[in-house]
């Protein structure tokens, strides 16, 4: 995901893709490795957002254990997604220390991108209104 992941609207080559932070469909999942924190986004990140990463640990290739560290996932989305029903956006929380997985991988309008919304985009909806529900 690009710099304007959740930043400023994607412009014409997104197509009818809104704004990132009107969509929120690609930070939700029940994958714990969804979102890998590498060393360089780790160096990138204050403790607020490092409070957010967990650290899980399984054999590497040479069958010792091995720590890799990813976002935490709580309620079916990324611990640092935002949910703000009033005005109908999924705000990122660490949107300047995001992973770099984050900034690279989707692009609004591109790639995984209209997979991701044609998948996902009913649950983050759903999450919206339940979080409007809950007050
Ligand atoms: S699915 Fe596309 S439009 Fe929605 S948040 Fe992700 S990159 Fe942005
Ligand atoms: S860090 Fe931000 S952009 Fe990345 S998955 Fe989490 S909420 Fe989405």
């Amino acid at each position: 995901m690009p710099a304007r992941k959740r930043g400023e609207p994607p412009g014409a080559a997104a197509g009818s893709v809104p704004d990132c932070v009107r969509c929120g469909a690609c930070c939700f999942t029940t994958d714990p490795r969804y979102v890998e924190v590498f060393d360089v986004d780790w160096a990138r990140m204050g403790a607020r957002a490092r409070s957010l990463v967990d650290e899980l640990t399984e054999p590497g290739e040479d069958g010792a254990p091995r720590v890799r560290r990813f976002m935490r996932i709580l309620d079916g989305r990324c611990a640092a997604l935002g949910l703000d029903p009033d005005r109908g956006r999924y705000p990122c929380s660490i949107y300047e220390e995001r992973s770099d997985v984050c900034r690279h991988s989707l692009e609004a309008g591109w790639g995984h991108c209209h997979e991701q919304r044609a998948a996902k985009l009913p649950i983050a909806e759903e999450a919206l209104r339940r979080s409007a529900r809950r007050g």
